[in-house]
């Protein structure tokens, strides 16, 4: 990478994933580099030569059966003819015959973990492309002639060209568009006016550059189902965003293996990822066990007094009242079911943790719900109660408490595994001992110098966050489900390493929100997690948050060990290098 240049696709700054990482574009300098000549100039003549010389020496030879004249004698013509054959041959052989042997050797094996078996590093093929990561976009997104140019009729993504067709709108839209931009027409509404969703989107945009002066090019509008997202997922569209997914794994995990859909723009977490799927799996597996399964909810309410605050919370924590609250509770839901309220005072002020089953959902909307069922109920005995707000923050969703880091929020749930020694050597390219010191320096003892707050791990949250874009779950929750603590022991006489990664608030979902859309959707079909377990609900999501935590200590085992071997920065440099001089971009 030059100096004074940046990588046009930047890594997240956080804990940046690593492997050994060794690019095809580094490819071997061929002898014909070296000519002088255009390269299919120099073909032509070689090609030339060598069916000339082929042709002068078959004539000669059969002249010489026909005359019975012995074949080693030969004239100085035939041997510069069998000079110039030589020297064609080679040159031909090593212009195309090489690369034809090679892609017969090199052909995909079946062994999923073939690519890295022999080689120490990864071999990423793909990183010999011809465009940078942001170009290669363009594929599938049509051209703007301009911002203030008329809505552009795009192509499905999946189209094999390009899409430059541009259609003016229809007077129609033209003058909806119009009023859009001057106004008088709600953006917001244009999807219930309209009853387009698609064309509400399409309106929305091209006024959105006519007001801001910007173009969107790039925004992909076509291949979406804007109505899949209408009054759920997202509001006033005017395109989306892609992300690529990678696979990891499989992992083998409680016996069964899975391969781990990850949307990322982080170069080396996939792969890195993908390496400590192995040398899991190489190990026997991972095992795991969920510890705990509610989603939290906590409103605050306000007394007149301490004292009358107090009451309620042992109200609240009464044995002989739970029934009637879970009762009350339970009934907005099939679901939802009451397991806990925790209470905490604080003056006057009450902030009640109510934590219930959600099923299959994530379980916001469940809880808050069966809450609002028991705020209405409790009116009747409290009425001096003031509902200030149905989250008071100690539930605690998105953002960083330790209520969620000791309690536990969504899933909570501890994976295992035990790597063998030459596992670690062989596949981790490290040691256990390493291993074992790094993780206490770093994971334990590191954190806790920075007051980590559940950040007792290498990048827990980015394994979380990819698996969460991919499989549809909220990423902001991202939060507290990367909460988690990573540990490493040596056993078997310091032969073996036990790893295990601990994550009390794992909070996912496979029905509702983010997880019906369909790309999402597939994603948890390829787990086999897709939409509600009717036989037992909630299996889906548990095994889904077995699943983060299974790829999480994947993840953590091949940073660490990447750390431990000191190949961070070397592969960073290599992994998440463009040749894109990102300074030649501009806003449009
Ligand atoms: P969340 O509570 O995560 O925000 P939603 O309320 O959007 O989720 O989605 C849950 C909805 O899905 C509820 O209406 C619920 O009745 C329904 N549902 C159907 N099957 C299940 C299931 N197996 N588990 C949980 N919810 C389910």
């Amino acid at each position: 990478m030059e100096i004074g240049r940046r990588p046009a696709m930047k890594s997240s700054n956080d804990e940046p994933m690593t492997m050994k990482v060794k690019f095809v574009d580094d490819e071997p300098v061929k002898a014909s580099d070296a000519l002088p000549l255009p390269l299919y100039l120099t073909n032509a003549v070689f090609f030339t030569l060598f069916f000339s010389v082929v042709y002068f020496l078959l004539t000669s030879w059969r002249e010489k059966i026909r005359t019975n004249t012995p074949l080693h004698i030969v004239s100085l013509g035939e041997i510069v003819a069998i000079l110039a054959f030589v020297a064609s041959f080679i040159y031909l052989l090593g212009f195309f015959g090489i690369d034809f042997v090679r892609s017969l050797i090199l052909q995909p094996s079946n062994d999923i973990w073939a690519a890295d078996d022999d080689a120490e590093e990864i071999i990423l093929k793909e990183d010999a492309r011809k465009v940078p990561c942001g170009e290669a976009l363009d594929c599938s997104i049509p051209k703007m002639a301009h911002i203030a140019s008329p809505i552009v009729a795009q192509k499905k993504v999946f189209d094999e060209k390009p899409a430059t067709e541009v259609l003016p709108p229809t007077a129609e839209d033209e003058e909806i568009i119009k009023a859009v931009v001057s106004g008088a027409f709600p953006s917001y509404s244009l999807e219930s006016r309209l009853g387009d969703c698609k064309r509400a989107a399409s309106i929305r945009r091209e006024a959105l550059q006519r007001v801001t002066g910007k173009s969107l090019e790039g925004l992909p509008l076509e291949g979406f189902d804007y109505e899949s997202i209408l009054g759920q997922c997202c509001e006033m569209p005017v395109g989306y965003i892609t992300i690529p997914v990678g696979i990891a794994g499989p992992i083998m995990l409680d016996g069964r293996e899975f391969s781990v859909p990850m949307a990322t723009t982080e170069g080396c977490l996939v792969a890195s990822t993908n390496r400590g799927c192995k040398a899991i799996n190489l190990s026997g597996g991972a095992t795991s066990v969920l510890l705990k399964d509610g989603m939290t909810r906590a409103p605050v309410v306000r007394f007149n007094s301490a004292k009358r605050a107090a009451e309620l919370k042992f109200f609240m924590e009464d044995p002989a009242n739970y029934e009637t609250i879970s009762i009350v509770f339970n009934k907005s839901s099939r679901f939802g079911r009451l397991q806990t309220v925790k209470c905490a005072v604080a003056g006057k002020n009450l902030y009640m943790r109510f934590c219930c089953s959600t099923g299959d959902a994530m379980g916001m909307n469940m809880v808050s719900k069966g809450v609002q069922n028991v705020l209405d109920f409790l009116q009747n005995d409290f009425p001096d109660m003031d509902v200030i707000g149905i989250s008071g923050n100690y539930c605690s969703d998105k953002k960083p408490a330790a209520v969620n880091w000791i309690e536990g929020r969504g899933k909570s749930v501890v994976c295992e595994a035990v790597i063998k020694g030459d596992i670690v050597t062989k596949v981790l390219k490290t040691n256990v001992a390493a291993l074992v010191e790094l993780n206490m320096l770093k994971n334990l003892t590191g954190s806790a110098m920075a007051g980590a707050l559940g950040g007792f791990n290498a990048h827990a949250s980015n394994i979380v966050s990819a698996v969460y874009l991919a499989t549809g779950q909220d990423p902001a929750q991202n939060i507290e489900s990367s909460h988690c603590i990573t540990m490493m022991e040596a056993i078997n006489d310091g032969k073996d390493l036990h790893v295990s990664v601990t994550m009390p608030s794992i909070e996912v979902g496979t029905v509702g929100g983010g997880t019906q859309l369909a790309s999402q959707s597939a994603c948890l079909n390829l787990l086999g997690v897709k939409g509600a377990n009717r036989e037992a609900p909630g299996a889906n999501a548990r095994q889904l948050a077995s699943v983060v935590a299974g790829s999480v200590l994947a993840g953590e085992l091949s940073l660490m060990s990447a750390i431990a071997a000191g190949q961070l920065v070397k592969s960073h440099m290599k992994y998440n290098r463009s040749n894109k001089d990102v300074t030649s971009v501009t806003s449009a």
